[in-house]
């Protein structure tokens, strides 16, 4: 029988509904901690707890200290399912797909309902994690996320809604596979992806700014103000931005700052199309480093990664051309 480990983080997959004031909070106890009996046909379960936090307090050194963990411990596995909060989930899985090498099966699922709440997702999504993990196809797949009955790629999904159970989509591309009663099936594999190993530290700063009608430079010279190491901005359609900010982000790149530029749209990717005031031609001539298809804080992951490579602006932009 196959190994899988599982590693809990937090998040409401371990938390509990106080039934007087109906508030979410975290147990004394995991809640599926100690559920390895449910698992018994499926594999052979470690626990470990490594964290009891609600996902908006990972941090990207938990992420790191996460991925060094899970380095230590799978040459003993055949699989590890990560539990964890919903909020911050995309960022994890995407940093966890950045910086391991997934021969073996990696896993991240939570729960949009605590454990004692009606119609909860806890559990049944753990044991679909469970499922996927000892799957043969979920090998070298990237990290995958698997919540309601669907798996997802680390670089595709995103959280899309605030509570419902089906919050987890891949807007760009769907799911990759789905979890039946009877099987978990595979229908698209992944493209090669860029492995960044040696990351021992996260120490840049980078900030995420999104776009806004309206938007002139003083929020990006309030930016630059705070040194950042990069800045990741949330452009308009297809990478475009008010003409008012241009002389500010100038300013940022003469610097030697990185500015990524992502789309605040859910599908699509940034390109140069525009050429007027403000519009991508502009921006990618002045220097601003456009991705293919990322969120705004899987960019931010990416350029934190990219900064303990690199200062080099030519290289950053090869590792954003690089696949997602
Ligand atoms: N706020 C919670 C968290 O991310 C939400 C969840 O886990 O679903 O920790």
């Amino acid at each position: 029988m196959k190994k899988v480990l599982i590693i809990h983080t937090g998040g409401t997959i371990s938390m509990l509904q106080d039934e007087q004031t109906g508030s979410v909070l975290p147990a004394n106890v995991h809640p599926l901690s100690g559920v390895s009996d449910l698992l018994i046909d499926i594999a052979e379960i470690d626990e470990e707890i490594i964290y009891s936090l609600p996902s908006p307090q990972i941090t990207p050194a938990h992420m790191l200290e996460l991925a060094v963990f899970i380095a230590g411990k799978r040459a003993d596995y055949d699989g590890i399912v990560i539990t964890h909060g919903t909020d911050t989930l995309e960022e994890t899985a995407y940093f966890l797909d950045l910086v391991m090498d997934t021969e073996k099966p990696i896993i991240i699922t939570g729960a949009m309902r605590s454990s004692n709440e009606i119609g909860s997702d806890a559990l049944y999504n753990l044991i679909a994690a469970v499922r996927t993990a000892v799957s043969e196809n979920a090998a070298n797949q990237g990290v995958l996320v698997v919540m309601n009955d669907e798996v997802h790629t680390a670089a595709n999904v995103t959280k899309t809604s605030t509570s419902n159970i089906a919050t987890f989509q891949s807007p760009q591309f769907g799911p990759i596979g789905l979890v039946t009663s009877d099987m978990v099936l595979f229908h698209h594999k992944t493209l090669p992806r860029p492995l960044y190993k040696n990351v021992n530290k996260i120490s840049k700063k980078v900030y995420l700014l999104k776009a806004f009608a309206g938007m002139d430079q003083e929020v990006i010279q309030a930016i630059h103000l705070l040194k950042p190491d990069g800045l990741v901005i949330e452009g308009m359609g297809q990478g475009n931005l008010p003409k008012q900010t241009v002389s500010a982000l100038q300013k940022v790149i003469e610097d030697e700052i990185p500015i990524v530029l992502v789309s605040r749209c859910y599908q699509g990717i940034v390109q140069p199309t525009y050429g007027y005031d403000g519009g991508g031609k502009q921006l990618k001539d002045m220097g601003i480093i456009f991705t293919n298809g990322l969120t705004g804080p899987k960019a931010r992951i990416k350029l934190l990664i990219a900064l303990e490579y690199t200062k080099q602006h030519s290289l950053i932009d090869d590792f954003f051309k690089n696949g997602v």
